[in-house]
């Protein structure tokens, strides 16, 4: 297991020190931006006292803009709000009016949520903002921290509204979906003070997003499992949703004799395990999971005469994830035959992943490195606003550890540490990108 390295050692320290110009140390990186999620985790910005509730374009939310608007005015941006109701605060460049490195997450939470889902990698944009700005530092690029408005979908039956909204806008329909109260989502900008006929003023224009990169808590337990504080996420895994159903012959289970059955049931209980040890033994992001399995007859004396497995296969890579549905289509097909059943194998759905921008990526791994920390590369099993941004920028994205890989849960933990790896690394990465020249 990985050991963090001593800060104290004054060879490591000098190191650190020489390869930083500015002091990155400062225990406020890790600290300020929890602490600021913990702000927020508690009325007037959530819609209940009792727990953890921000849905877009609520007073919660409007409360919560507010502060964050503070925030980022005092880390030296200029603050404004698009006509989503996403709040960006732009750090100018060397240049004004120069490409803009997009830094962001949704600031909007689902019922009963943690303090950090989306609400840290807004801190970390600002902090790592603060960072430049205390250090008088501007860049050859423009730096805007973004604070989605929704990607939760807690309010309305659509997720990620609002980086969409940037990316490739929002359709009339869209602004007709009502929420559970029947108010609309046009109704809503408007009570929010927006003028819903001018969303497509949200579009980014070609040529205004140099990049974007997005830190956000694992939700997942790889990072913790291998004691890392912070992992490179290589990509938005691409999902396959398969169904296979077995048919054989129910029978009698007193008087069918063990080799004349064709147990459905059986066979698809063959079945999961084969799709667990394909998905075991494949590339190491690849994923799979029999979530359901249902049978024809229930009953204590029938031999099933129809066995349907649902299949979720999931990959950083389609073409992985592909080759792991094709092996798992064949050993299904190898079980019905060896027992003497026939196979339906369906695919349900295709999701397309959305991988990281490569480049990016291995400046992402590099910042991580030059913090101290080994490149750990992890694919991301739960969709991102950055899934919807890649349409029109390039993207990376940070993982931080969170306690037990839980989210979506008001036990949602993380530490000033970890957070503080996270906010170093940003900050490495936006160095790494200017040596990099545009
Ligand atoms: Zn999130």
């Amino acid at each position: 297991m990985w050991e963090p390295p001593l800060f104290r050692r004054p060879d490591v320290m000098d190191a650190i020190v020489a390869r930083q110009v500015m002091d990155l140390l400062i225990p406020d990186m890790g600290l300020r931006p929890v602490a600021r999620c913990d702000a927020l985790g508690a009325a007037p910005y959530s819609e209940s006292s009792a727990f953890l509730l921000r849905p877009y374009l609520t007073a919660s939310h409007r409360h919560a803009l507010d502060l964050l608007s503070d925030w980022m005015t005092e880390a030296g941006m200029s603050v404004r709000l698009d006509p989503m109701g996403n709040l960006i605060g732009r750090y100018e460049g060397l240049t004004p009016g120069a490409p803009a490195l997009l830094i962001g997450s949704h600031i909007d939470t689902v019922p009963d949520s943690g303090r950090y889902d989306g609400a840290l990698g807004v801190m970390l944009g600002v902090e790592c903002v603060a960072a430049f700005s205390r250090a008088g530092r501007r860049l050859p690029f423009a730096i805007e921290v973004i604070a989605f408005g929704d990607e939760e979908g807690s309010r309305f039956p659509a997720s990620m509204l609002c980086s969409k909204a940037i990316a490739s806008g929002v359709s009339a329909e869209a602004l007709a979906l009502t929420d559970q109260n029947g108010v609309t989502l046009a109704q809503s900008l408007e009570a929010f003070g927006l003028d819903p006929s001018r969303v497509a003023e949200a579009v980014r224009r070609p040529g205004e997003v140099l990049a974007y990169v997005e830190a956000h808590i694992e939700q997942g337990p790889v990072l913790e499992s291998e004691g890392l504080p912070i992992g490179v996420v290589t990509g938005i895994a691409a999902q396959l949703r398969l169904r296979a159903k077995f048919v054989g012959t129910a029978g009698h289970a007193g008087t069918t004799p063990m080799n004349l059955r064709a147990d459905a049931l059986a066979a698809g209980a063959a079945g999961v395990l084969a799709v667990e040890r394909i998905c075991r033994d494949g590339a190491q992001d690849l994923v799979g999971t029999v979530g359901k399995f249902q049978t024809s007859t229930s009953a204590f004396n029938v031999i099933a005469g129809e066995a349907e497995i649902f299949i979720d296969v999931r990959a950083s890579d389609r073409d992985t994830r592909n080759a792991a549905a094709e092996h798992i289509r064949q050993e299904l097909e190898g079980i019905a035959e060896a027992r003497g059943l026939s196979l339906e194998f369906v695919q349900v759905q295709d999701l397309p992943g959305c991988p990281c921008d490569p480049e990016l990526t291995r400046l992402m791994g590099e910042a991580v490195e030059d913090v101290g920390v080994p490149a750990r590369m992890l694919m991301s099993g739960a969709g991102h606003d950055a899934m919807a941004v890649a349409r029109i920028a390039p993207v990376a994205m940070l993982f931080i550890r969170c306690e037990g890989g839980v989210s979506h849960n008001s036990a949602e933990q993380v530490t000033y540490e970890d957070t503080g790896f996270a906010a170093r690394a940003m900050v490495a990465f936006v160095e790494r990108l200017e040596a990099r020249g545009l």
